[in-house]
């Protein structure tokens, strides 16, 4: 017996990003990439043009002499020039830092210094915000309008503003990427920040390759070369879930959506194009289900969607399902887990279930996906059983788990190896996820919890009801009570009373709301989430807090 191990003896190739685009130009060269600009018209060219175009930009990295590891931070809509730096950028050893730019000025500036960006690309719908915080950016030393040479401003203020056009075109494409360890960073993505300052997650090479597999697996996103895929993420939301990789890994065609994301603009870009795969957040979708049923029409092409990022309420996977013949996938994510953790899709025997259960098991978020890991534990950190009934904190580990915030000193707190989420969820006997709530959102009434998110769900079935959001507030007897805050739909009529009924025969009736409180709109945050901290400010349910609180 000898202690020494044989080590496998197959090719050493790291996992870059880098491959992913030499394989898309080599094998699916010709497959299309689509993209409605924010100059209105509609842009076409194939992969191969993205891979030549991400390999001019890498050069225009070498150009500015731009280290490896530097920060590139871009501020743009879903589009192909976006795509080019999303493999050039990455590709060429350095990190793209895509920037949500509904956040707030202050904080996009907060953003760019703490991740010491060195360059910023921009699309022109952009520049008032850019304007309004290139002064604040201490890092930054190039500026890069993401369009046309002669659609260059002239009088932008900006210095040295260059067109993304010209900085390309500058460069031959005569360029090979460079080889290096593959848990290199390759990406950022700052969190939304609605719990503190946003914290900065870094992915590498390896976790976004191991990623890309996982998000094409048949039970995962089942992204195939006989796919068109409309990404509604932003590609600055999680890297648009990793569909850009995925999408390059399978050979799928790319549509891209541009800074249109109203229903009647997503649905014509779907049926011209013949869009079968889309995936995005459930108020954008919602938006979309509100078109189509305006307007009565219906998808010609669209076969599958998955929806996550918060909650997908059950009305809308019953919509697509039942009136639209579109499977919906609920799928369960952070910026900390790249973002893919779980998905709903049904095991064999769940098929053999009555309609009514299967419609239960795909409300839930799903199955774990391979590469991530979960349990469920207690407040003494012991795990719990899956049963589907016991609830408790969910911790994930996995390779494309955050072990740390950028840059390595705010700690993730991992415990034992394993991520806690902040997300409070059961799990059942055949591994399926739900969800219950954020930790922070959980409501306690008398010694019991009530799910946040059940009593949306059940207030967003009611057909007047376009938004809701569950709040706890503060109560004598019960320590916290339920109240639902609504937005009705435009000239429908709904009372208090009405929407309590409703609730009879579908929760204990200790779980009701207390009360409802009518609103003209729901603040939601840059993401397109709830946001329930600004829920609370608002005067109407500040009103209420503050009389509850009388009260005690
Ligand atoms: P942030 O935490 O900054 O809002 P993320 O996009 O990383 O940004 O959000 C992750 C959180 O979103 C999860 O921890 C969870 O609370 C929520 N979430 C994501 N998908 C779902 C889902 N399908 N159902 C319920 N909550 C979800």
């Amino acid at each position: 017996m000898t202690d020494e191990i044989q080590m496998g003896l197959m090719q050493p190739h790291p996992l870059l990003i880098s491959s992913l685009i030499v394989h898309a130009e080599r094998h699916h060269g010709d497959g299309q990439i689509v993209s409605r600009r924010v100059e209105g018209d509609l842009h076409r060219y194939h992969w191969r043009d993205v891979a030549r175009r991400s390999r001019q930009v890498a050069r225009a990295l070498d150009a500015m002499a731009l280290p490896l590891s530097a920060r590139v931070a871009t501020l743009a809509w879903n589009g192909y020039r976006h795509l080019e730096l999303y493999f050039g950028v990455s590709g060429s050893g350095r990190v793209l830092h895509t920037i949500n730019p509904r956040l707030h000025p202050d904080q996009i500036a907060w953003i760019a210094n703490h991740a010491g960006d060195q360059v910023l690309c921009f699309d022109l719908s952009f520049l008032p915000l850019v304007q309004a915080v290139h002064g604040k950016c201490q890092t930054i030393r190039h500026y890069v309008a993401l369009c046309d040479r002669d659609a260059l401003p002239s009088d932008s203020a900006i210095p040295g503003l260059i067109s993304y056009e010209q900085w390309v075109e500058e460069q031959s494409d005569d360029y090979h990427w460079p080889q290096f360890d593959e848990n290199a960073a390759s990406s950022m993505c700052y969190t939304s920040g609605t719990t503190g300052n946003p914290k900065a997650v870094m992915y590498s090479h390896r976790s976004t390759l191991l990623h890309a597999y996982g998000a094409a697996l048949p039970d995962s996103m089942a992204i195939s070369a006989r796919d068109v895929i409309l990404p509604v993420v932003p590609m600055f939301h999680v890297n648009a879930w990793g569909i850009p990789y995925a999408a390059a890994l399978a050979g799928s065609t790319l549509v891209f959506p541009g800074p249109l994301l109203d229903g009647k603009s997503v649905y014509q870009l779907m049926e011209q194009e013949g869009v079968t795969f889309a995936a995005g957040v459930p108020t954008v979708w919602q938006m979309l289900l509100d078109h189509v049923k305006g307007e009565g029409l219906q998808f010609s092409t669209l076969k599958r969607t998955v929806i996550g990022g918060s909650a997908c309420p059950p009305a809308m996977i019953q919509a697509f399902q039942e009136q639209y013949g579109v499977e919906v996938i609920h799928a369960w994510g952070m910026t900390e887990t790249s973002p893919l953790g779980t998905l709903c899709t049904l095991k064999n025997k769940s098929l053999m279930l009555p309609e009514e259960e299967q419609m239960k098991l795909r409300r839930k978020q799903g199955r774990v996906l391979y590469g991530i890991d979960f349990k469920i534990v207690g407040d003494d950190g012991g795990e719990l059983p899956w049963d589907g009934k016991t609830f408790g904190d969910l911790h994930v580990k996995g390779p494309w788990v955050v072990r740390d915030y950028f840059p390595g000193t705010d700690n993730a707190a991992l415990v034992d190896g394993w991520f806690p989420t902040g997300d409070v969820a059961t799990i059942d006997a055949d591994g399926y996820l739900q969800i219950t709530d954020r930790s922070k959102d959980v409501i306690k009434s008398g010694g019991e919890w009530i799910s946040s998110i059940d009593i949306e769900n059940i207030a967003m079935a009611h057909p007047a009801v376009q938004l809701a959001a569950c709040i706890g507030v503060s109560h004598r007897k019960w320590d916290e009570r339920p109240v639902i805050v609504v937005v009705r739909r435009e000239q429908m009529a709904l009372d208090r009373d009405e929407l309590l009924q409703f609730y009879e025969g579908k929760i204990a009736k200790w779980q009701i709301p207390d009360e409802v409180i009518f609103v003209e709109a729901i603040p939601l945050g840059a993401t397109g989430k709830m946001l329930k901290s600004k829920v609370r400010q608002m005067p109407e349910v500040a009103a209420y807090c503050a009389l509850a609180a009388s009260r005690q």
